[in-house]
């Protein structure tokens, strides 16, 4: 095993193979508190990449609510329990990770879902955590929680997919940093399935390979935002590129939120795959349950998503722009109410009004002599 560097957990680990960072890294945000579960990503996906035989169970893309929802089930909470204690100083990780945790002669630790666990892709949907004991209408300090979890795969720094296949048949590209399976090369040993902690790789019983999300990469080559993005109801996700924490830059708009902002976070950093996909964390959920899904840092993210409004304008800017356009925003601008999505070379791409203005209409139209509502 080589020795890297995973700034996520705040030091070296081992991984299968040495260091390679890509060219520009694939990265996006989702804020968790826009979600509304409406499940229009997981079809967007579904419609254009699985739709075929073989591909029934597949969700490139799914939503989860969270604490009860998992597909494929409990594949969360069955990964943390097989790498047992997982403890943080500060930012740094002192428990192991899924490649450090990898019993004799393998390359990590993984588990394989039975066929079952694919079978139910809501359970859990919309159960709350909590007790209502105490009269939920009465007691307003929220005693009950959930929350909705949209995921894709990470396109991992440190892929344990990449790790495990013996063939060599997934890889990880240079100008994007996107991880796909290459189809003529895989086997269907299914190594892979077995390795992904977030179960983003799916095997496909017609064609007897894998097959897991692609970024869109088609899309993004023409600058373009994954479907799932553009299709987002509740405008939750943004998709750029990420720096190392060493070279982050105030104007792009996934360092400012990760590294500059610290207000989005990787799901279970603790792995050690260095996931690039991150999350604004819901403000209302207890902090110990954010703390293993999101790291040590959940607190200091809810605290400055809640006070973005009063006290940073950029980033309640930033927060405004997601879901405004179907380009790839590599860079923005904040200034005099506006926020602008800008292109590797500064052009516009779009602007919108931090604030959209708010317009009352009276009741009765007394030019056209009709009632009027402001509901729409
Ligand atoms: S999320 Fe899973 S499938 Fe995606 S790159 Fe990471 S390990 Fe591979
Ligand atoms: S489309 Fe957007 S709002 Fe709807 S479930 Fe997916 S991520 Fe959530």
């Amino acid at each position: 095993m080589a020795r890297v560097y995973n700034w996520q957990i705040g030091r070296e680990m081992s991984y299968w193979y040495g260091e390679a960072r890509p060219k520009r890294q694939f990265a996006a945000v989702f804020d968790t508190n826009k979600c509304i579960a409406c499940q229009t990503c997981t079809l967007a996906c579904k419609t254009t990449w699985t739709s075929g035989r073989g591909q029934e169970y597949m969700f490139w893309n799914n939503v989860e609510s969270k604490p009860y929802g998992a597909y494929p089930i409990a594949y969360d909470s069955r990964i943390m329990e097989l790498l047992g204690p997982q403890t943080w100083e500060g930012e740094r990780y002192e428990g192991r990770t899924i490649f450090e945790a990898a019993p004799a002669g393998e390359r990590l630790l993984g588990y394989h879902p039975e066929t079952a666990d694919y079978a139910h892709p809501n359970l859990g949907e919309d159960e709350i955590a909590g007790s209502v004991d105490g009269g939920m209408s009465i007691d307003l300090l929220h005693p009950v929680w959930m929350f909705y979890l949209a995921r894709i795969c990470n396109h991992c720094t440190y892929p344990a997919c990449l790790a495990a296949c013996p063939r060599g048949a997934i890889y990880k590209r240079q100008e994007d940093g996107i991880v796909l399976i290459d189809q003529k090369n895989c086997r269907g040993y299914r190594e892979c399935v077995r390795a992904c902690p977030y179960k983003k790789t799916f095997f496909n019983s017609r064609t007897l390979v894998s097959e897991k999300c692609i970024g869109c990469f088609p899309l993004g080559e023409n600058d373009t935002q994954p479907r799932c993005f553009t299709e987002c109801i509740g405008k939750i996700r943004i998709r750029g590129w990420i720096n190392k924490p060493s070279e982050a830059r105030e104007d792009n708009p996934i360092d400012y939120l990760v590294h500059i902002k610290k207000v989005a976070l990787p799901l279970m950093p603790q792995l050690g795959l260095e996931p690039n996909v991150y999350y604004i964390p819901p403000v209302h959920v207890p902090e110990a349950f954010l703390v293993q899904l999101f790291g040590p840092g959940s607190r200091r993210a809810v605290e400055t998503y809640r006070r973005a409004n009063e006290k940073n304008s950029k980033l309640a800017a930033l927060i405004n722009l997601f879901g405004c356009t179907s380009h790839v925003v590599p860079r923005f601008e904040a200034k005099d109410g506006y926020v602008s999505a800008l292109s590797d070379k500064g052009e516009k791409i779009v602007t919108a009004p931090v604030r959209e203005a708010v317009v009352v209409r009276t009741a009765f139209d007394a030019r056209y002599g009709v009632p009027r509502s402001n509901i729409t």
